[in-house]
C-alpha cells in the first residue's frame, strides 16, 4: 500500500513548501485519508490523487491544524463529482470526526456554499470513541485515546491516535499526542510503520521513545521547529539514529509500505 503525504507541518504560523497535517492511505484504488489540514486537497489533486478515490475520511482531533482544509476537501471531492458526472468510488463518504459541535459548524459553513452544497452521493459523519471505528474489505482501523486534549464535560474522549490494519500490515498514526507513552498500548506489538508527530518533541525525545519497540519504518510527519528551522542538521541527526529506517517526510512526498 502506499502513504501520500498531503502536509507534514506540525500547528505552526504559515510555512514555506510545507502545510499542517494531512495523509492518505491507499490501498486497491481506494483512498483513506487522516486529517485534513489547510491545502490538503489542492495538493493532493496536484499530485495526480483522484478525489473520487476517497472513500473515508479520519479526523484525529479538532485543532485547525487537521481539519482547516476538511471544507474544501468536501467542496472539491463535489466539484469533481459534478464536473465528471460521478460520484466518489462507493457511491458515498464516510467522515469520522471526534467533535459533531465542529462538524455542526462545517455543515453549516458548506451548506451556504453553492447549491447547497446539494451532491448525488451520501456523506455520513460519525463521531470518533475508542475502539474499532470500521472494518472493510480493505481496511481496519481502531481508535485509541490519547492525552493531546483533556475531556469536555461530555466525557467523549477528543483526540486519538490509529491503529491501521491494512493488506496484512500495522500502520500506526500517532495523531497529536500529550506524550509519546501515549502509543505504549499501540506499539505493544511492533507495528510496520509509524508516523510520529515531531511537532511537541525534538528528534532525541523519538530515539529515547522508539528504541525499545519494534518498527519498521519510522515516519515523521506533524514536523516542529527542529525539523523546520535546521532541515540539514535534523537529517543527519535522524541518519545516524535510524540509518534508513526513518524519513522525514515532506509535502508531496508517497512512501511504499
Ligand atoms: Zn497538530
Amino acid at each position: 500500500m502506499k502513504i501520500h503525504f498531503f502536509g507534514t507541518c506540525a500547528g505552526t504560523e504559515p510555512m514555506s513548501g510545507r502545510n499542517h497535517a494531512s495523509l492518505a492511505v491507499e490501498s486497491e484504488k481506494t483512498i483513506y485519508w487522516f486529517d485534513a489540514g489547510e491545502g490538503c486537497s489542492r495538493t493532493a489533486h496536484l499530485m495526480g490523487i483522484d478525489l473520487l478515490n476517497v472513500s473515508k475520511i479520519i479526523i484525529s482531533h479538532t485543532h485547525l491544524d487537521h481539519v482547516g482544509g476538511l471544507c474544501n476537501l468536501l467542496w472539491n471531492i463535489r466539484k469533481l463529482s459534478v464536473m465528471r458526472k460521478q460520484q466518489p468510488i462507493r457511491g458515498k463518504l464516510d467522515v469520522y470526526i471526534p467533535n459533531m459541535e465542529t462538524w455542526k459548524g462545517m455543515e453549516m459553513i458548506l451548506h451556504n456554499t453553492e447549491g447547497n452544497f446539494k451532491k448525488d452521493f451520501s456523506l455520513d459523519v460519525c463521531e470518533v470513541r475508542e475502539g474499532v471505528l470500521f472494518e472493510d474489505e480493505n481496511m481496519r482501523v481502531t481508535a485509541f485515546h490519547n492525552s493531546h486534549m483533556t475531556r469536555f464535560e461530555s466525557d467523549n474522549c477528543l483526540s486519538f491516535s490509529y491503529l491501521i490494519e491494512c493488506e496484512g500490515k500495522k500502520i500506526i498514526y500517532s495523531g497529536d499526542v500529550g506524550e509519546y507513552k501515549d502509543l505504549d498500548m499501540m506499539l505493544e506489538q511492533g507495528c510496520d510503520a509509524l508516523i510520529i508527530e515531531t511537532g511537541h518533541f525534538g528528534i532525541d525525545e523519538v530515539y529515547k521513545y522508539v528504541s525499545d519497540k519494534k518498527i519498521g519504518k519510522l515516519l515523521f510527519s506533524h514536523n516542529g521547529r527542529e525539523i523546520l528551522n535546521y532541515p540539514k542538521e535534523a537529517k543527519e541527526k535522524v541518519k545516524k539514529y535510524f540509518a534508513d529506517s526513518a524519513v522525514i517526510c515532506e509535502d508531496g512526498m508517497t512512501i511504499e509500505v
